[in-house]
């Protein structure tokens, strides 16, 4: 199959909302008026990433729901996307036609859920690598940064923390979950669902906002960066499901929690004059949003158990050249 023909076969669908799609040296988009662009690029490295024999299915809805968080974590609509992927020839590494279909098919599922047209990319051959960059818009000023955090402000996490991490951990081994707790926390690792509706609903609400891909105290900390304030958590207010409750008295379990990264959750703050106004929201959208703490001027993370004792954390997140 050639270049072309792949890109033609799994790559081009209907682009009606571009002006121009598929097919010519660029794609052409006209955004809103009164809006401005987005545009966010994640990449999945084959090695990094994932593993080798990855579902190529997962694969493809998770190269765009990680995108997709971006634009959730910005308050910004997702409209488009490209998609520069490295594949290895044929036949090699278990890519081939079939894994091309199930790739495609998780990627365009997604797209489709959430109204996303691939309007261009790249095809190469070499080790697989997986590259989307999402364009999505934003009315002009209302973008949800990291540096908009206020004093006082309630820190408020969206979903529950750790279960991707503690998957990940049972497939490294460094943990043995049974059959029903590893595929409940498989899911989050490899299906995460984007917080496209939170992201939107909380333009104007937030103050600041980001997505908790490397993991709480290092993603919350690039908002206390960005913001010049420190913040107080609260461990016990932390949300965790059943599966990772059972292991928090562990180090690896609060690892899990405070640092273990891939949960594509929103960490946000917000005024407390706006709690119970989350709360109906959380309501609304079906969606756990629990407050954990709160922005104070003394800069850095302490976080505090439930009998108010520091508990110590190195410094946290997944850091690729460290
Ligand atoms: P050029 O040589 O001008 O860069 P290409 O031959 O790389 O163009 O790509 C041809 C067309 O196919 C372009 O419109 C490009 O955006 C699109 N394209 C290439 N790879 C992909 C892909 N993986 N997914 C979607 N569109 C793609
Ligand atoms: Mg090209």
């Amino acid at each position: 199959m050639s270049e072309f023909e792949l890109i033609r076969r799994y790559f081009t669908r209907a682009t009606p909302s571009a002006l121009l799609g598929v097919g010519d040296d660029a794609a052409l988009l006209q955004v809103s008026a009164g809006h401005v662009l987005a545009v966010s690029s994640d990449m999945l490295v084959c090695g990094t990433h994932f593993f080798a024999d990855a579902d190529p299915y997962l694969l493809g809805h998770k190269a765009l729901a990680v995108n997709l968080s971006d634009m959730a974590a910005m308050g910004a609509a997702p409209r488009w996307a490209t998609l520069a992927i490295s594949l290895p020839r044929v036949n090699e590494a278990g890519v081939d036609e079939i894994w091309l279909e199930r790739f495609s098919a998780g990627f365009f599922a997604l797209a489709q859920l959430y109204g996303v047209e691939l309007v261009g990319g790249d095809t190469t051959a070499g080790p697989l690598n997986l590259s989307v960059t999402i364009m999505g818009e934003v009315p002009q000023g209302v973008a949800l940064q990291r540096n908009g955090a206020q004093l006082g402000d309630e820190i408020w996490i969206s979903g529950t923390l750790g279960d991707a991490a503690l998957a990940l951990a049972h497939l490294q081994k460094r943990i043995i979950l049974s059959e029903t707790e590893f595929s409940a926390c498989a899911l989050a690792l490899h299906q995460p669902q984007p917080r496209i509706a939170l992201g939107l609903a909380l333009r104007g609400m937030a103050n600041s906002a980001i997505d908790i891909s490397d993991g709480l105290l290092a993603d919350l900390g690039h908002i206390l960066d960005a913001s010049n304030v420190g913040a107080h958590l609260d461990f016990s207010l932390l949300p965790t499901s059943a599966h990772l409750s059972a292991h928090l008295r562990s180090p690896l379990g609060k690892q899990c929690v405070l640092a273990g990264g891939d949960d594509y959750e929103l960490c946000f703050t917000a005024s407390a004059d706006r709690h119970a106004e989350l709360l109906l929201l959380s309501e609304q959208l079906d969606l756990p949003l629990t407050c954990v703490g709160t922005i104070v001027a003394q800069r850095g993370c302490v976080v505090q158990d439930a009998q108010g004792d520091l508990i110590h954390f190195e410094k946290g997140g997944y850091e690729h050249f460290r």
